[in-house]
């Protein structure tokens, strides 16, 4: 049977990641990669994480099963985390949090949801998103559509995806980034957000809000506007949350699938929904992510601790974009490029065209995608003066 296999290229990125490896340029510069880094290039474990692995390490007391809805610690923390300590949506009981592995578990929790007790309705994805999205919606047998998020100058088209939501049929699924768009960095306004949400509404539509950089935008709260917004100015709202970045704990394979329902019955109808799925799927999510969340956050000193360096991260990243627009300055560059300053969060849509993507690689050893995605923590002090001047270069300065 095997024999009529295909085997499929591997992951682009992947593929980036071993040319980079094996480039042997010293200067060479990575931008590609999905993951924070510092300003030495390393991607550590946060202070906070540690402390908390270490209590976790002394107290644990057995490695049980967690149940199909993880950890109810974990749930608690992070849903005032999400939708704001004093969320009147939580005040009236009306959303709940299903623990799944990482952000991508609790689309592929909402995927399955949808596609079994929602079915016949389409899904539309911003045009460009995330590529999983694409991957996991489809796998799960729901047709897949896209609104424009891009103009062709590389600015956020507002218009012409409001121009789209007109046109989507009712009762559809609108898939939206809360904050720190991948692959571009444009994120709505507190105002696009008001005016979208009126369009989603009055077309009935269920918004799939996809929640993976909390706190790398402009903060913890200032990022969850458009989350906090719609959850407490409709009745149902899907919400996938992601520990992977705001603590760093990638490969613990972290988040939650949040129902916000329009009472509380009904949220528990839903709520026993994800658990049918979680357990045809993967039956418990991985326990010990969940575990350092909620022993953070429900410690104030420690939740105070990982704030401090979540706002270093973010601190780093926004510096950085202020300072590789400067950098392009003297190259007369600078308003080119003077998006990477205004986008939020680790990844930009510079502008950079496939071939100059292409020779930046080649003649540089400076690696991102070829859609000119760059991951903006791969910037330092030390490499944005070469960065700006292979930019130049390849632009023909
Ligand atoms: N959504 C988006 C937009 C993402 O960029 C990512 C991570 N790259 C995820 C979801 C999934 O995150 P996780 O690693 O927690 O599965």
């Amino acid at each position: 049977m095997f024999e009529r296999i295909e085997r499929v290229p591997g992951d682009a990125i992947l593929g980036l990641i071993q040319a980079f490896k094996e480039d042997t340029n010293p200067q060479k510069v990575d931008l590609g990669v999905g993951v924070y880094r510092d300003a030495e290039g390393n991607t550590p474990v946060m202070r906070a994480v540690k402390e908390a692995e270490a209590r976790l390490l002394k107290n644990e007391s057995t490695k049980t099963y967690i149940g199909s809805h993880g950890s109810p610690a974990y749930g608690d923390a992070v849903l005032p985390l999400v939708l704001g300590a004093d969320s009147p949506v939580l005040e009236a009981g009306r959303a709940s949090a299903t623990q799944s592995p990482g952000g991508t578990g609790a689309l592929r929790l909402a995927a399955d949801f949808i596609a079994g007790e929602l079915p016949g309705r389409g899904i539309w994805v911003s045009d460009p998103t995330w590529p999983n999205h694409h991957g996991l919606f489809t796998a799960a047998g729901i047709a897949l559509h896209k609104y424009p998020y891009v103009d062709a100058d590389n600015r956020l088209d507002f218009d012409g995806m409001l121009a789209a939501f007109n046109k989507i049929p009712e009762g559809d699924v609108v898939v939206l980034h809360a904050c720190c768009h991948n692959p571009t960095g444009f994120d709505l306004s507190a105002e696009q957000w008001r005016t979208l949400l009126e369009v989603v509404r009055e077309r009935r539509l269920l918004p799939l809000i996809d929640f993976a950089y909390q706190g790398f935008g402009q903060g913890l709260d200032e990022d969850a506007y458009g989350v906090r917004l719609f959850a407490e100015q409709l009745d149902e709202v899907l919400i996938t949350s992601s520990c992977s970045k705001n603590f760093g704990i990638y490969n613990e394979r972290t988040g939650c699938l949040i129902a916000v329902a329009k009472n509380a019955e009904q949220m528990e109808n839903v709520r026993s929904q994800f658990a049918v799925v979680a357990r045809e799927n993967y039956s418990n999510p991985p326990a010990h992510g969940g575990a350092i969340v909620s022993e953070i956050l429900h410690d104030p000193e420690l939740a105070a601790v990982w704030r401090d360096e979540l706002t270093e991260m973010r601190d780093r990243v926004n510096t950085l974009r202020q300072e590789f627009v400067k950098a392009l300055d003297p190259y007369g560059l600078a308003e080119k490029y003077a998006c990477v300053g205004e986008q939020r969060g680790m990844f930009s849509y510079t502008g950079l065209t496939p071939d100059q993507v292409d020779r930046l690689r080649d003649e540089f050893g400076i690696y991102m995608v070829r859609s000119g995605r760059a991951n903006v923590a791969g910037f330092s002090r030390e490499n944005l003066p070469y960065i700006t001047r292979a930019i130049a270069v390849v632009n023909g300065v």
